[in-house]
């Protein structure tokens, strides 16, 4: 099998013997879900609801009208009894709709799609999309109305379906490809049309062999030419430049976009997700993460409503078998320490790890040995970026193009002295970016 992958990055241990052979299963419906006011990337939401109403699943419950932006729709029917501040994965507190369950189960679905996409109008399927509150679910949460709507002048050729699953220990992408790959399919059909591409790709890490053989199968049966591509399971080779680069051989310029190589990239559990919706009416009201970590009593893979408290989580796993002294939303490499097991499941959640060491390395001065250098798969000088970081030297750090840095992790991950280079990286970037938004220029 001939693998196709990026320069640079670094081989990890996968670490997802825990759950790649579990089935995904649905833990039902919860007592109470908390959907925060933000979870994509964009503008923040305004509630259409108030304290006292009554929701059906499915009902549309907060939108803005930004077009960077995906509306949110109640995961369970109930009473909201609160609009409040609430935990959040990423952003410490953020204001949330509370809903308590009523037990009716009663659902607000949307008519069915039509089988024949290829007919249908693009405009109208990226308004569909966007009512649907698709986000991007691989992390990232980009609305994905957004990625199929290329600007006047650019033309998207190709979709990318996103099945490399990078990150150690997760797996919800790895269970959504082997069980639900008919959905993935037809909502890759979809996501093709809403953008006017005309082929499609698959691109899948080669530790995934039964998703490699159970797509090069199906996709013969695809209205559009479709290829699967293998991948080396190299890390982060799910990242969407280096996917580009490895299956296209199209490099995505410096500060520029997918859209200017003429390129949608998608996770595959967002197709999933697309491909539900055109089945069965009923938007992004749920998602599939995997819970694991050598803390967890029962790791898996599984379905959980929108808002769903981490709380209830883990004791549907069955609690912990040792406290955790780490717990990360996401993956061990880009994912987001937790403080609180109050926060709810987000559309940007893939998984939740608990560990019982809190892995963090003593720091020693660099040793000029390179190897952040040799890792790094933007081509930047990590431990240059962080030293001008450190030094608050922000418009230097520009220049050596830091923010090109995608904050994967792998310069701290690979640096022999300990040094948190990825955070020191990520520091300058915020810096930058807050002194542009206020016109501050040095
Ligand atoms: S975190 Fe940034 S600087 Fe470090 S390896 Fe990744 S892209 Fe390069
Ligand atoms: S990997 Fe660490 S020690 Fe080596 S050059 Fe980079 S910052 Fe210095």
């Amino acid at each position: 099998m001939k693998l196709r992958t990026f320069p640079q990055g670094v081989f990890l241990s996968p670490a997802k013997e825990l759950t790649a052979h579990r089935s995904i299963v649905e833990i039902g419906s919860p007592p109470k879900v908390v959907l925060p006011l933000w979870q994509h990337t964009g503008a923040p939401l305004e509630p259409l609801v108030k304290r006292g109403d009554v929701v059906k699943k499915g009902q549309k419950v907060a939108d803005v009208e930004a077009f960077i932006a995906a509306p949110l729709h109640a995961s369970i029917s109930g009473k909201v009894t609160a609009i409040e501040e609430w935990w959040h994965p990423s952003m410490g507190k953020f204001r949330a709709i509370v809903i308590e369950n009523d037990g009716q189960e009663e659902v607000e679905r949307r008519e069915p799609l039509p089988k024949d996409i290829e007919n249908l109008d693009s405009l109208f399927l990226r308004k569909w999309i966007r009512e649907g509150g698709m986000v991007g679910l691989g992390g990232a949460a980009f609305p994905t109305h957004v990625k199929v709507s290329p600007p006047a002048g650019k033309i998207i050729d190709t979709v990318i379906l996103n099945g490399a699953e990078c990150e150690p220990y997760l797996t919800c992408d790895h269970r959504v490809m082997v069980e639900r790959p008919d959905t993935v399919l037809l909502g890759l059909r979809i996501l093709v049309r809403a953008c006017g591409a005309k082929r499609a790709y698959i691109g899948i890490e080669e530790n995934k062999e039964e998703c490699l053989t159970l797509f090069a199968k199906l996709v013969k049966y695809m209205s559009i030419p479709t290829e699967v591509v293998p991948l080396a399971t190299k890390y982060p080779q799910g990242s969407e430049k280096q996917i580009i680069l490895a299956i296209l051989g199209r490099e995505v310029p410096p500060g520029g976009l997918p859209l200017d190589v003429g390129v949608v990239v998608n996770n595959v559990q967002t197709a999933s997700a697309i491909g539900r919706m055109a089945e069965e009416g009923m938007p992004l009201v749920e998602r599939v993460i995997t819970v694991s970590g050598e803390c967890i009593q029962t790791p898996g893979n599984l379905e959980v409503p929108l808002g769903t408290v981490l709380e209830g989580i883990v004791a549907f796993c069955g609690g912990f078998v040792k406290t955790p002294q780490k717990i990360i939303m996401g993956g061990p490499m880009t994912g987001i320490a937790q403080s609180s097991l109050q926060v709810p499941v987000i559309k940007g959640t893939s998984g939740f790890l608990f560990f019982s060491r809190p892995y963090e390395k003593k720091e020693y001065p660099c040793i000029r040995c390179g190897r952040c250098v040799d890792g790094c798969p933007m081509f930047l000088l990590p431990y240059h970026l962080a030293r001008l970081a450190e030094f608050q030297a922000f418009l230097e750090a520009e220049e050596h193009r830091v923010l090109d840095c995608m904050e994967c992790g792998v310069c701290s991950y690979v640096c022999p002295a300990g040094i948190p280079l990825t955070q020191f990286i990520k520091l300058a970037k915020a810096e930058i970016i807050r002194r542009k938004k206020g016109g501050v220029t040095r």
